[in-house]
């Protein structure tokens, strides 16, 4: 069996990544996301275990002492990482795969599963992204302040990844997005065990 595709998303917070991958899974169910551990404070209507599993300091810390993250970044002040056991265990089903993570993390998932396939969504402007920071109210002033000193770092780091989207219209970066999953799909390598058994029924 294929082991399934893993793919990374990344972008500046507030770009719509979040939205955008949550919509992505609803129209195709063999697409899951990775539930990643955070410190950071649950935000309002955020559920234990279904958005993040929230963890205080010392939790994180011996966790990452066990090994048992792939990746692990400090991000606005807070750490977040991904449980290497949770990836391992749905790509060896066979199953697809997202990881919703910081570009620091994006580089040692890269270093780890060089298969990998990276997207970066980017905002149409950096006063759309504040406007949309501000407008999605979960967030107080200077935690929208130390998230927009950090966007213009963010998103130098686009160059490292396979695909970009650009988040202007939604339902348009939405097809984009199932366009390079379905693409990515239909790579020669992944299609060639299908192609075998055809192939051996032409004799
Ligand atoms: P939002 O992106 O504005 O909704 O903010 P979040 O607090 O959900 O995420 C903060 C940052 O942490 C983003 O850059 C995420 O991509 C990143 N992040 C989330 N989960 C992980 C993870 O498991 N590992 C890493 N390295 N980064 C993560
Ligand atoms: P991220 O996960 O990247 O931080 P979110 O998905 O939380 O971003 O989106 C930030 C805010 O912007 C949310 O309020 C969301 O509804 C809104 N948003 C996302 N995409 C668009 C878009 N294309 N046009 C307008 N608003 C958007
Ligand atoms: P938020 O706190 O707004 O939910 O997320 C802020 C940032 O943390 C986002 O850019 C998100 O992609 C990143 N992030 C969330 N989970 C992880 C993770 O497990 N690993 C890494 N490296 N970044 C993460």
């Amino acid at each position: 069996m294929n082991d399934g595709l893993l793919f990374i998303i990344s972008a500046p917070s507030g770009a719509g990544k979040t939205s955008l991958i949550k919509a992505l899974i609803t129209r195709d169910a063999s697409l899951s996301l990775s539930i990643s551990c955070t410190t950071r404070t649950q935000r309002e209507g955020e559920i234990d275990g279904v958005h993040y599993h929230f963890l205080d300091h010392t939790g994180f810390a011996q966790a990452v002492t066990a090994g048992a993250f792939l990746e692990h970044a400090e991000v606005f002040g807070n750490h977040y990482g991904t449980r290497e056991a949770d990836v391992r265990a749905c790509l060896a089903a066979g199953r697809e795969l997202i990881l919703e993570i910081d570009w620091q993390g994006a580089q040692q998932v890269r270093a780890r599963f060089p298969a990998a396939i990276s997207i970066f969504v980017a905002p149409p402007s950096i006063a759309e992204l504040e406007r949309r920071l501000n407008g999605r109210g979960t967030d107080n002033a200077d935690v929208i302040a130390r998230r927009m000193a950090q966007a213009h770092s963010d998103l130098t780091h686009y160059t490292e990844y396979d695909y970009v989207v650009i988040n202007d219209d939604f339902d348009a970066a939405l097809n984009a997005l199932a366009a390079i999953i379905s693409a990515e799909r239909l790579r020669l390598a992944r299609q060639q065990s299908s192609l075998t058994e055809l192939f051996s029924h032409l004799n």
